[in-house]
């Protein structure tokens, strides 16, 4: 499965990410692509909204993982790779144990820094500025599975 959509403006991205929350599987791993203000962070916020998670979401630094609660006693976890500089701080972060956890939903920006640690079993979304207006985005989902 291959959707494409554009989005014009912050909010229509993260209202897509609310929306994509609301039929997903737990155990599912997001996988994020795309350059820095490209909308990663924006469909996140979106997301953890259409989960029930009221946080406020910002991209994890140090670390690189932050953990949610979700209402129904699972868990969200969104890392963002972007300032990974080692292995071992791949290895703290315990991926495939994540991997594995039917009651956790992961998000991963920057995902291309792993692309060889990640299960055949993802969904992965480009974000990637449109060629109309600044605040356009073309957001392409593909399921693998
Ligand atoms: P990333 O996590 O990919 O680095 P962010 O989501 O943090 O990107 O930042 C995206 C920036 O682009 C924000 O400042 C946001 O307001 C702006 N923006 C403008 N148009 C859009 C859009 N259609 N979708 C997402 N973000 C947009
Ligand atoms: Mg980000």
């Amino acid at each position: 499965m291959n959707k494409k959509y554009i989005t014009k403006g912050s909010l229509e991205t993260e209202k897509l990410g609310e929306d994509f929350a609301k039929d997903l599987k737990p155990g599912s791993i997001l996988c994020l692509y795309g350059d820095l203000g490209a909308g990663k962070t924006t469909f996140v916020k979106g997301f953890a909204k259409g989960l029930g998670i009221s946080d406020r979401i910002i991209s994890p630094t140090f670390p690189l993982i932050r953990e949610h609660d979700l209402p129904d006693g699972k868990k969200f976890y969104h890392i963002d790779l972007y300032r990974i500089q080692n292995q071992n701080e791949l290895k703290e972060l315990g991926l495939k144990e994540l991997f594995s956890d039917p009651n956790a939903i992961v998000v991963i920006e920057w995902a291309e820094k792993i692309n060889d640690l990640l299960p055949q079993n993802r969904i992965q979304i480009m974000f990637k500025h449109a060629t109309g207006s600044a605040d356009e985005r073309e957001i392409t989902v593909e399921k693998y599975e």
